[in-house]
């Protein structure tokens, strides 16, 4: 079974954004969605969308914490954190990926991920100044990472870029609350070593994930909108 873990928040893009992503799933066996709001309530419209897709479904929330505001806070943590408390408490066995509800997935990438022992990595597309964040591998390990920002991270690799079967997330496995640092902070916590990492994806030759991002809808103007309308021929 896969865990597919999806933060999400709400916005003019989410419906539409989950729509897509559910759409995806919705052509893979043996998957389990979490999707975590960040919101003190699950919201009825996404709770909908996840009804009509059939898959098993775990609905969660955990809003953030009020003093994330502005632009550049750890987004995703808190409804993350809530995802690996729900998954620790009631699944023993299975792979857990953390799949953004705005990301672009190939199917291959689940027979991929199905099969990760410990920790398995592949590269994710569109991430950063080098349009790609992935592990460089000799002789079938990883032995280093392709990444524009190295930002002092011992694993510098997006939230995508990597699954972790459920045996391996210890009693510390937690996600800090610290931007940019997320994915590398998580990946410490599970206590692992560049030795542990599977590589997929055709030893990391492949990319099945992308980094997608929507552009932000304008809040149309109304007013002209009516105007529009009343001008029309009758
Ligand atoms: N997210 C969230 N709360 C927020 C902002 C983002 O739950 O306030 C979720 C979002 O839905 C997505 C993930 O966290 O699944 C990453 O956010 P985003 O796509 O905005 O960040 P980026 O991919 O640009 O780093
Ligand atoms: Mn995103």
């Amino acid at each position: 079974m896969i865990y597919y873990i999806t933060p999400t928040y709400p916005r003019p893009e989410q419906i539409p954004e989950l729509t897509r992503l559910g759409h995806t799933l919705m052509h893979v066996p043996r998957i389990h969605w979490i999707i975590a709001d960040d919101q003190s309530l699950c919201s009825t419209n996404v709770l909908n969308l996840l009804r009509r897709t059939g898959l098993p479904f775990t609905h969660i929330s955990s809003p953030k914490p009020y003093v994330y505001k502005g632009t550049n806070f750890p987004r995703g943590v808190s409804n993350r954190r809530a995802a690996l408390v729900w998954l620790r408490e009631n699944v023993r066995e299975g792979v857990m990926y953390f799949g953004d509800d705005d990301n672009t997935v190939d199917l291959q990438l689940f027979d991929e991920i199905r099969r990760t022992k410990k920790v398995s990595m592949f590269p994710v597309g569109l991430i950063g100044d080098y349009g790609i964040s992935a592990p460089i591998i000799k002789d079938g390990k990883v032995v280093a990472f392709f990444d524009s920002w190295p930002g002092s991270r011992t694993f510098p690799v997006d939230m995508a870029g990597f699954a972790v079967n459920i045996e391996f997330l210890t009693p510390t496995a937690t996600m800090p609350y610290s931007a940019g640092h997320e994915e590398d902070k998580f990946l410490m916590s599970l206590g692992i070593k560049l030795d542990d990492i599977e590589p997929l994806a055709d030893n990391c030759s492949k990319v099945l994930v992308w980094h997608t991002k929507t552009v932000k809808f304008k809040k149309p103007n109304l007013k002209i909108d009516i105007e529009r309308i009343s001008k029309l021929p009758k």
